[in-house]
């Protein structure tokens, strides 16, 4: 740019010291969708130009090029190639249009005929309202304006041919994950290309042999995780192949859901799939299976189509559903969210035990591995005797701290009552600032505003919109919030007197009274009350009573 500038700037003085007449046209261009903007109608632009060819003797008017509504390519413009040909010719020495946006359906269309191409033939160029005019040398304005333009439209060409390179090389199924997947390495020459690790391949390979045989998922993960054959996470970063986390906070075990992963991945038969979702609109969204692209021998297999289908179909018998077996009818669950493993610290589960009752358990050795955790069980009727007896015993001290915790509570709710009458102030206001914004457009629409003005206020007014908005939602949270927590004041005022009578363990009592309970392997339950600070535990002749069921 800056070499054009110079030239330009050499030439423009002998043009004006001999103040040659220029012979205008005035280019035109009405697209689609200005239509029904009224700044840059077909009439708006042509007074401009025409009040401005009125105050410049030196320019006299020859031909009006007018492009109306064309929305195809530019150079499918007729009237502007019309142009383009008189100014060959010599018709025409000097091109107007409004403002720059005019000149080109794009900055970079723009950008070449005010850059290179009207220099060239020493054609004087003038965008009226971006106040430009060659003869007066490169104005710094609409330079710095345009090259933004040209950079926005750089960007989004660039973003637009990574796109495109994605997409070729997912159609020619190359690899354009940034990890590979277990048991293959991106090769070194070429890092869309997957190369077996002959390290962990062989284990992939076992896996689907065991699939094969019969043997279950959970089965395969007890042989991984015996023989300390590291996840694929792990084993890529001691390798230095993954980024992220240290190797420390990375799990030692394998899952079940990466054995699943492993054994339904087709890539182990040398099949690429991807392509199985895409961006919208800055939305990322998955694509249905006809659309995915699927590349047969991509790579090397590390297992035979005929293994990966067998596994496939021994996974399907094998998820058959199952005969409806529980009969038991769904209980609440009282001890949600409250129960614990004392071995490895994971949450319990509760299953059904068989007919009648509920058990609850650890999993993570049946999750991740034997070793993980040596495991706890309880069955729902012993946990509850347990807790059960453990209330009762500091009775007296619970209903004390209990009835002390309520009239707190009532304290600090009767503190929320202003928020009622906040949340109607926010909202008329929120109302207020919606219409000012509705009736800007109008000021706009009318005349009785600027393009800046209305660009100023309208800045101003979506940001406070937007936080009254933010505002007002929070406030609805907080009066809704505070509706709830009476309810539970309420029934919290009942359960210090039901404390005293209780004859079964309901989820609101536990939830009053009770942190949290660990489970030991033995049976034997620890449980931290909310109002002690030790955590009690269950007595040896109950634990074993209750362990055993
Ligand atoms: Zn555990």
């Amino acid at each position: 740019m800056a070499r054009k500038s110079r030239k330009h700037a050499e030439t423009a003085p002998v043009q004006v010291v001999q103040k040659p007449m220029f012979y205008a046209g005035a280019y035109i261009r009405l697209s689609v969708v200005d239509k029904k903007h009224k700044g840059d109608s077909l009439e708006t632009q042509q007074a401009i130009i025409n009040s401005f060819i009125a105050d410049h003797s030196d320019i006299e008017l020859r031909e009006c090029y007018v492009d109306n509504g064309h929305s195809g390519k530019s150079f499918e413009r007729p009237a502007f190639q019309r142009m383009i040909a008189d100014m060959e010719s010599g018709k025409i020495n000097c091109c107007i249009t409004k403002d720059l946006s005019r000149l080109g359906r794009n900055a970079i269309d723009s950008g070449y005929y005010m850059e290179k191409y009207f220099p060239s033939k020493d054609v004087r160029y003038i965008a009226v309202t971006d106040g430009h005019d060659s003869i007066n040398g490169q104005s710094g304005g609409i330079m710095v304006s345009l090259k933004n333009m040209v950079n926005e439209a750089y960007i989004l060409d660039v973003s637009r041919k990574i796109k495109a390179t994605i997409q070729m090389n997912i159609r020619n199924g190359k690899f354009i994950g940034s990890n590979a997947p277990y048991g293959y390495f991106k090769s070194r020459e070429d890092c869309h290309q997957l190369v077996v690790d002959e390290y962990a391949a062989p284990v992939v390979r076992q896996m689907f042999e065991m699939a094969a045989d019969g043997q279950s998922h959970q089965s395969i993960l007890a042989w991984l995780n015996d023989n300390k054959i590291m996840p694929p996470r792990r084993y890529m970063h001691s390798i230095g192949l993954a980024s992220g986390k240290e190797t420390g906070a990375l799990t030692e075990w394998w899952s079940l859901r990466a054995v699943r992963d492993t054994l339904k991945n087709k890539v182990y038969c040398g099949v690429m799939i991807q392509g199985r979702s895409k961006v919208v609109d800055g939305v990322q969204v998955n694509l249905p299976e006809s659309e995915w692209t699927i590349t047969e021998n991509a790579h090397d297999a590390i297992v035979s189509r005929e293994l990966y289908d067998a596994v496939q179909e021994a996974w399907v018998r094998k998820s058959a559903p199952d005969e409806p077996y529980y009969k038991t009818p769904n209980t609440e669950n009282v001890f949600a969210r409250k129960l614990y493993c004392a071995q490895c610290g994971h949450a319990l589960h509760r299953k059904r035990g068989g007919e009648r009752f509920y058990r609850y358990f650890c999993n993570v050795s049946v999750m991740y591995a034997k070793d993980a955790c040596n495991g706890v069980t309880i069955t729902e009727t012993a946990m509850k005797e347990m807790v059960f007896a453990l209330i009762r015993k500091h009775e007296p001290f619970l209903t004390l701290a209990l009835s002390q915790d309520v009239n707190n509570f009532a304290v600090s709710v009767s503190a929320g009552d202003k928020l009622k009458d906040e949340l109607a102030a926010a909202k008329s206001e929120l109302d207020k600032n919606n219409r000012f914004l509705a009736g800007l457009y109008q000021s706009l629409v009318d005349g009785d505003i600027s393009d800046a003005e209305y660009k100023d206020m309208k800045g101003a007014y979506e940001t406070r919109i937007t936080s009254l908005t933010d505002q007002v939602m929070r406030l609805q949270d907080a009066v809704h919030n505070r509706a709830q927590q009476e309810k539970v004041l309420s029934k919290a005022r009942a359960s210090v007197r039901k404390i005293e009578q209780v004859s079964d363990l309901t989820a609101e009592i536990i939830d009053r009274l009770v942190e949290k309970i660990i489970v030991y392997h033995s049976g034997r339950i620890g449980v931290k009350f909310r109002f002690m600070d030790d955590v009690v535990h269950s007595s040896e002749e109950l634990a074993e009573g209750g362990a055993g069921a």
